[in-house]
C-alpha cells in the first residue's frame, strides 16, 4: 500500500468561501503539500436545492487566487449518482437499512436531542414497521432510508479514532445519533454516504475540514465499515466565528471572498493572519501558501486550536 497523503476540498456549491472556509481549505492543502501527498478536488453539489448558481466556478476561481492547488479532479457529486446508488443497494442487501416516514415535525416531537451539537437522536419510530405498514404508509408519501446501527450494548457501534487536532474521540452512535438517514425522502443520498463513497473511491486518506463535522466523523467510520473501505485519518479545525460570536456563514456572506477580493490585490494579508492564527506566521506578516509548506505541522495548529476565531477577523479588519 502506498502511504502517499491524498487529501481533498470538498466545498458544497452553496455561496462563496468565507475567511473560515479558506482557514480549512489552507489547512487540508497544507496537511498535504507538507506531505508531499495529493490534492483531489471535489465539488458536493448533490443537493439541488443548496446550490446557487455560478458558486462553483467561484470556488475554483477563489482556490486558484488563494494559490491552494490541486492535482485531481474537480469531480461533481451531481454526476456520481450511479456509484451512489449502488452503495445504497449494498446496505439493503445486508439488512442494514429500512424506509422512515417520519416527517420533521414527527422526528422533532419524538427525538431526544443530542446534547453536545443539538442534532437529534432518532427515536426509532420506523425501525419495526411491518411489510403491511410500509406499504400503506408508501402510499401516503416516498420514504427516506435509515440505517440501523448497533445497539448501545453491541460494541460494534462504538467508534473511536484519534482527531489530529483534537485528539480522542469516542461515539456510541445508538445513544450520539440513532439510526441515520442515508438517503432523503426525495431520493437524494445523504451527505454521510456519498462523502465516504467518494473518499474511499478517491483513494483519500486524509480528511481535513470545519469542526462542525467532528459530530459526524463516527456515522462516516461505521459505514466505512460496513462497505469494506479503509478509514483516513481525520483533522477537524476550528471554525471562525463574527465579532459577535456567530460561526461565519456563506448565507450572510460574512468576511467572504467577494469582500475580500474587493478591496485586495493578494491573499497575503489574508493568509498571513489566518496562519498567524495557529502559529505558523507572525501577526502581521503577509505570506503565500506556498510559504507555509515548510512551517506546517498538525502539532502547531492542534496547540493553537483553541485561540483561534475572533482575533483573527478583528485583525482582517483592521488591517
Ligand atoms: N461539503 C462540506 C462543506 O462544504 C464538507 C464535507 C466534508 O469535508 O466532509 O461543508
Amino acid at each position: 500500500m502506498s502511504d502517499t497523503v491524498v487529501g481533498r476540498f470538498a466545498p458544497t456549491p452553496s455561496g462563496r468561501m468565507h475567511a473560515g472556509n479558506v482557514f480549512a481549505a489552507l489547512m487540508a492543502w497544507l496537511g498535504v503539500r507538507s506531505a508531499g501527498g495529493r490534492m483531489v478536488l471535489r465539488i458536493e453539489d448533490l443537493d439541488p436545492r443548496g446550490n446557487r448558481p455560478d458558486a462553483a466556478k467561484l470556488l475554483l476561481d477563489d482556490l486558484r487566487w488563494l494559490g491552494l492547488d490541486w492535482d485531481e479532479g474537480p469531480y461533481y457529486q451531481s454526476e456520481r449518482g450511479e456509484i451512489y446508488v449502488e452503495a445504497l443497494r449494498q446496505l439493503d442487501e445486508n439488512g442494514l437499512t429500512y424506509p422512515c416516514f417520519c416527517t420533521r415535525a414527527e422526528l422533532h416531537a419524538a427525538s431526544a436531542p443530542h446534547a453536545s451539537d443539538g442534532t437529534f437522536v432518532y427515536a426509532g419510530t420506523c425501525r419495526g414497521l411491518s411489510s403491511e405498514q410500509i406499504a400503506a404508509k408508501s402510499q401516503v408519501r416516498p420514504p427516506a432510508t435509515r440505517l440501523r446501527v448497533p445497539d448501545a450494548n453491541d460494541g460494534t457501534g462504538t467508534i473511536e479514532f484519534r482527531d489530529l487536532v483534537y485528539g480522542p474521540q469516542r461515539e456510541v452512535l445508538a445513544r450520539d445519533c440513532g439510526d441515520f438517514l442515508v438517503r432523503r425522502s426525495d431520493g437524494v443520498v445523504a451527505y454521510q454516504l456519498a462523502v465516504v463513497v467518494d473518499d474511499a473511491l478517491m483513494g483519500v486518506n486524509q480528511v481535513v475540514r470545519g469542526h462542525d463535522l467532528l459530530g459526524s466523523s463516527a456515522r462516516q467510520i461505521y459505514l466505512q465499515r460496513l462497505l469494506g473501505y479503509p478509514q483516513p485519518t481525520y483533522a477537524h479545525v476550528p471554525l471562525l466565528v463574527a465579532a459577535d460570536g456567530r460561526r461565519l456563514s456563506k448565507r450572510d456572506r460574512d468576511l467572504d471572498l467577494g469582500e475580500i477580493r474587493a478591496h485586495e490585490e493578494s491573499p497575503r494579508h489574508l493568509l498571513g493572519l489566518l496562519a498567524a492564527a495557529v502559529g505558523l506566521a507572525e501577526y502581521g506578516e503577509e505570506l503565500n501558501a506556498s510559504n507555509l509548506v515548510e512551517r506546517f505541522s498538525w502539532n502547531r495548529v492542534a496547540a493553537h486550536a483553541q485561540e483561534v476565531c475572533l482575533f483573527v477577523l478583528d485583525e482582517y479588519r483592521k488591517g
